[in-house]
C-alpha cells in the first residue's frame, strides 16, 4: 500500500503524470481541481460556491476540499493506495490529510515535488488555455495570481514534508516521458 502526494506549482504537470502513475501503480487518482470542476459543471451547491474563487485563481476554503477528500477516501476502502494531485495545498490541508489517513489505517508514503522554472509554467498554462476551456488558464493575470498563491500558501509544504522525511524533488523540465521515468525511478525505490 502506497499513498503519494504529487506536488508542484500550477502547470508543473501533476495531472498529466498522475494519469500515468495511477494506472501503472493501481492507485486511486484524486485531483481536487478535477473534482471541483465537476462540481461546477453539475452546478452543485459546492460548485456554485467555488466557481468565482477558481476563476480568480484563489484557493477554495480548506474545509471544503478536506471534506471532498474524506468522501473519496471513505468510498475506496479496498484501494491499493491513493495518488493525491493538487492536494494538500496548505499546511492545514496537510495536517488534515495526515489525520484522515490515520483514521483509515494509512499514511502518506512520500511527497513527489515536480520542480519547474516559472517561465516554463506560464508558457505551459497559456498553451493549455488555448485548448482546455479553463478560464483560469486563459488569462495571464490569473495564472500569475495562481503562482503567487502557490508561493505564499503551498510552497511551505515543501518544508512540512522535508521535516517528515517524505520530500522527494523531481526535475519537472523536459519531455513528458522523461519526467514519468524520473518519477517512476523514485517510486520504485520507495516500494
Ligand atoms: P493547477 O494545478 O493547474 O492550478 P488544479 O486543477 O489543481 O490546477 O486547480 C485548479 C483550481 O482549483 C485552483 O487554482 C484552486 O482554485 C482550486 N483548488 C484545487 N485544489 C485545491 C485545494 N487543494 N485547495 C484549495 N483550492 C484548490
Amino acid at each position: 500500500m502506497i499513498n503519494l502526494v504529487l506536488f508542484g506549482p500550477p502547470g508543473a504537470g501533476k495531472g498529466t503524470q498522475a494519469d500515468v502513475l495511477s494506472k501503472d501503480y493501481h492507485l486511486i487518482h484524486i485531483s481536487t481541481g478535477d473534482i471541483l470542476r465537476e462540481e461546477i459543471a453539475a452546478s452543485t451547491p459546492i460548485g456554485l460556491a467555488v466557481k468565482d474563487i477558481i476563476c480568480k485563481g484563489e484557493l477554495v476554503p480548506d474545509n471544503m476540499v478536506i471534506e471532498l477528500i474524506r468522501e473519496r477516501i471513505d468510498k475506496n476502502p479496498e484501494a491499493n493506495g491513493f495518488l493525491f494531485d493538487g492536494f494538500p495545498r496548505t499546511v492545514p490541508q496537510a495536517d488534515a490529510l495526515d489525520k484522515l489517513l490515520v483514521q483509515f489505517g494509512r499514511r502518506v508514503s512520500a511527497m513527489l515535488s515536480l520542480e519547474v522554472e516559472v517561465e516554463e509554467l506560464i508558457s505551459r498554462l497559456l498553451n493549455r488555455g488555448t485548448t482546455s476551456g479553463r478560464s483560469d488558464d486563459a488569462d495571464r493575470a490569473v495564472i500569475e495570481n495562481r503562482i503567487h498563491v502557490y508561493n505564499e500558501k503551498t510552497q511551505p509544504l515543501i518544508q512540512y514534508y522535508k521535516e517528515a522525511g517524505k520530500y522527494h524533488a523531481i526535475n519537472g523540465m523536459g519531455g513528458i516521458d522523461d519526467i514519468t521515468h524520473r518519477l517512476k525511478n523514485c517510486i520504485d525505490q520507495l516500494i
